[in-house]
């Protein structure tokens, strides 16, 4: 963390994407680069996946990132990637809400306990089929960006890191609940990329969650992707970690 924290002090920036609201966009970050999420015009909540640029079957392993670190994640946290490969995709490098911690409810942000809103859900729920949850925004970003059919794209689709929500379980009878996210426009949480990265970022149609998911009731806001590249010198040392070493005989 100290290299990273030292690498943030010369950063350029090399691309940016607008995420509209109720979609999603992909994008590539190198090893070696950081990427930042920023709320930019009101309260909204991201949706993001990420997969090895070179391998859409390694990608963000959440229940593994819950286990190892907490229901929510920050600064210094790892994101973790699927088995056989279990090594760190990503690295958290700032978070300006960072302070909300845990609230009175057990509340906090950026979580791994949620999966992500799907219009399969949906359809149990209300019988209603909704075109935007962030399932489907996810799946068309990335059949887009990989010149993919649909439905080949979405069996890549998995649960997300739920950026800038606000969730918890309740006390009592431990169930999920989500209320309305802490963000507001200036706030980001930045990452560093451990291996090359497909990422998808999806702006869901809870907007900051306080209310419905899965319509179009939701204000909802665009959110601002920017990529930076470090200065030569800032990783003097740095290796992107490599695949996990067990070997994968199983006891066979
Ligand atoms: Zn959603």
């Amino acid at each position: 963390m100290a290299m990273l924290t030292r690498a943030r002090n010369g950063l350029m920036k090399i691309s940016e994407t607008i995420v509209p609201p109720r979609d999603a966009r992909a994008f590539e970050v190198p090893a070696g680069h950081f990427f930042r999420i920023a709320s930019i015009e009101g309260p909204q909540v991201g949706d993001l996946n990420l997969w090895n640029a070179h391998d859409l079957s390694e990608r963000f392993f959440s229940g593994k990132t819950r286990a190892l670190h907490a229901t929510h994640v920050t600064t210094g946290n790892q994101l973790w990637s699927t088995l056989p490969n279990l090594r760190p995709l990503a690295t958290i490098t700032h978070d300006t809400l960072g302070w909300y911690g845990f609230d009175a409810d057990g509340g906090g942000v950026h979580d791994v306990i949620g999966t992500r809103c799907d219009p399969y859900t949906h359809r149990l729920l209300s019988g209603g089929d909704y075109h935007h949850c962030c399932h489907s925004n996810l799946t068309r970003a990335l059949a887009s960006a990989r010149s993919m059919d649909v439905r080949e794209a979405e069996i890549h689709v998995h649960d997300v890191l739920n950026v800038f929500m606000c969730t918890g379980f309740t006390r009592d009878t431990h169930q999920y609940f989500m209320k309305a996210s802490p963000v507001r426009p200036g706030d980001f949480i930045e990452f560093f990329a451990e291996i090359d990265l497909l990422a998808a970022l999806s702006a869901c149609p809870g907007g900051d969650c306080g209310a419905e998911h899965s319509s179009d009731v939701a204000r909802c806001y665009p959110l601002k992707v920017e990529v930076f590249k470090p200065a030569n010198s800032a990783l003097l040392g740095w290796q992107s970690p490599p695949r996990n070493a067990y070997p994968r005989t199983h006891g066979l």
